[in-house]
């Protein structure tokens, strides 16, 4: 049987390294780039915010010093009133378009995601945890919104009306504002601090992507796991996880907690050094009291941004741990179009098949000297040689683990061989592209998924054109039309999660319909190992029998009654070819095939 990739894993497959990398502000960019001219909007409408904030301090140190030289000041305190509502509105403004584009920057990247995580070589699969790809689809990608919304335009009207502030006070009073400099020293402490963020919540998101997986795993297995009694055990396991992903959020915690009141104390510091000096400044003439109001003012006025920005900086670095993740997905190769050869290879097309016949001729399929390891340096098939004439239906055969599944793989292109060729009417399929090789195969894996939905929907998956009526013809042909009689709503039942509604032997037929659609006249089937009454297999070989006819056949059997009427039977053995040849004929010559047989009391 084949393994899962979380098997694999299990095992200590390789894991990406959480540590790897830290990921600039550089790296958003192509994310922002197509919202840039709604981003300069916001920009335009921060700066105007910031702008009328900082202008309020300066408005009230008119009124007062006009209150002082016993002026009228009734027109500034309107204009006081006009600067706050607008200040207002251009937030609001600015706030509804920036969760806009943030929305805009998951999405994008959520369709990247998608995209490329359908499309990975297959090695990818075997060594990467699905609930991990899940987490970075759906946890990752959200966190890559609050960099947008929070994080970098708050640390761009930050840095306004810091450098706003900064300009006025040092209009108002430059001594003063050198004590204030020297008051706010600590404030670099805080952000050293925050810049530690992006490490601990790449860790922490690691955390939550074992804790997916194992989630993921238990649930699809849930009934091994009742039956098992391993419930407390599975939970225990995801309590793991998320005790994990706890302590890297505590950690996350203790910095964010840090970085709030090493600024705060800063600025505390700092206006208690100005009210002293400012104090006797204004006591010796050397400045007004509207001066010193307005100074401690913008004083408090800049820490608000600040401890905002140090706050969106802690978000930043949280998104950008987020996208190191993302990065790490998006950046691996997709698995290529795959000919050796420059030009287009002319194959039959494939297509909807009325009445589920083959498009084309039958090919025939050679092995010639294949050796193929998943791994290289371990192979699981060595020097596999074997021919599979047009038109013939050949099985493969053994004890479990000898590589057939493999062999099958192989044809499909999921992994290339490291030594010899697999050919398809004489073509090594390397010189093929893998589209027009897999149009030309339908393969029936060894537990057919279902996916959810209804039959019309699992039947169409590779052939969206295909009508009624050759659906019809296609459940004909699979021995499967007592699906749809059976139920009111027909093409249109639905078969549920994973298939739960159909037994074993259905959903392999269900499969083998998909499959007849397409019309490829290369057909491999991989049987399954279990789950197959009498009477499913018997459908399942009349169905066989029906397609077999202008098509060539390899199936990987584990029941001798598939396969004694096979063209062909091919042993193999612990990755190797140990014979080959009709039924009665192994009987005779091979002791290992003997003893299969024997087994199922087909040969006494
Ligand atoms: P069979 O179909 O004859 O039972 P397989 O082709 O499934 O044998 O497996 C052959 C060998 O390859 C086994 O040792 C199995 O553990 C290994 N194997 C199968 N699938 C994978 C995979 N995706 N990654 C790594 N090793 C695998």
């Amino acid at each position: 049987g084949k393994l899962t990739a979380d098997e694999h894993d299990s095992r200590g497959g390789e894991r990406v390294s959480p540590g790897a990398g830290h990921v600039g502000i550089g790296a958003l960019f192509p994310y922002l780039r197509p919202h840039l001219k709604v981003l300069g909007a916001v920009s335009a409408l921060s700066v105007a915010t910031a702008a009328g904030l900082l202008a309020q301090p300066m408005l009230i140190r008119s009124v007062l010093d006009g209150l002082h030289a016993g002026a009228a000041v009734g027109g500034l305190l309107l204009a006081l009133v006009l600067l706050l509502l607008m200040s207002g509105a251009a937030s609001a403004v600015r706030d509804y378009l920036l969760h806009r584009t943030g929305e805009g920057v998951v999405l994008s990247v959520r369709k990247q995601l998608a995209a490329r995580m359908l499309r990975l070589p297959m090695p990818e699969y075997d060594r990467r945890r699905t609930g991990d790809l899940l987490a970075r689809l759906s946890s990752d990608s959200t966190l890559l919104r609050s960099v947008v919304t929070g994080g970098l335009m708050e640390l761009l009207s930050g840095v306004v009306v810091l450098v706003g502030a900064v300009a006025l006070m040092l209009l108002l009073d430059p001594l003063l504002f050198a004590v204030t400099v020297l008051g706010l020293a600590g404030a670099v402490g805080a952000v050293a601090v925050a810049q530690r963020i992006q490490g601990a919540s790449t860790a922490a998101q690691e955390k939550l992507g074992e804790m997916t997986s194992a989630t993921e795993r238990a649930i699809s297995g849930i009934r091994t796991v009742r039956a098992a009694r391993a419930e407390e055990r599975e939970t225990r396991e995801i309590n793991r996880c998320a005790h994990g992903a706890y302590r890297a959020g505590l950690r996350i915690a203790r910095l964010r907690a840090l970085v709030g009141p090493l600024m705060t104390s800063a600025v505390q510091v700092a206006s208690l050094v100005v009210l002293g000096v400012g104090g006797s400044r204004v006591a010796a003439g050397a400045m007004s009291v509207g001066d010193l109001v307005a100074f401690v003012a913008l004083l408090f006025m800049m820490m608000m941004p600040i401890l905002q920005a140090v706050g969106a900086y802690a978000d930043l670095q949280t998104g950008l741990g987020a996208l190191r993740r993302i990065e790490e997905v998006l950046s691996l190769a997709e698995e290529t179009a795959g000919d050796r050869r420059s030009g287009p290879v002319p194959v039959a097309a494939a297509r909807a098949a009325p009445a589920g016949q083959p498009v084309g001729q039958p090919a025939a399929v050679e092995f010639d000297g294949v050796t193929f390891g998943y791994d290289a340096a371990d192979p699981v098939l060595r020097e596999v040689a074997f021919r599979v004439p047009p038109g013939s239906r050949c099985a493969l055969v053994g004890p479990s683990g000898g590589g057939k599944s493999t062999t099958l793989a192989l044809i499909e292109r999921f992994y290339d061989v490291d030594r010899g060729a697999v050919r398809v009417d004489g073509v090594d399929v390397r010189d093929l592209s893998r589209a027009d090789l897999r149009g030309r195969i339908g393969y029936v894996e060894q537990d057919a998924p279902v996916l959810a939905g209804s039959i019309r929907e699992n039947l169409l998956i590779a052939t969206p054109e295909a009508d009624d009526a050759d659906l019809m013809a296609a459940l004909r042909a699979a021995q499967l039309t007592e699906l749809v009689e059976r139920s009111p709503a027909g093409l249109d039942a639905p078969v549920g999660e994973s298939g739960v509604l159909l037994s074993g032997g259905q959903r392999q037929r269900l499969a083998l319909a998909r499959t007849l659609l397409t019309g490829a006249p290369i057909l491999l089937l991989d049987e399954p190992t279990s789950n197959l009454d009498a009477r499913s297999e018997h459908a399942l070989r009349r169905a066989l029998d029906a397609v077999a006819e202008h098509r060539t056949l390899l199936i990987v059997a584990h029941r001798l009654a598939t396969v004694v009427d096979a063209d062909q039977i091919v042993v193999f053995d612990n990755g190797k070819v140990v014979a080959a040849g009709g039924h009665d004929e192994l009987t005779r010559s091979s002791s290992l095939y003997h003893e299969l047989a024997a087994h199922q009391l087909l040969v006494r």
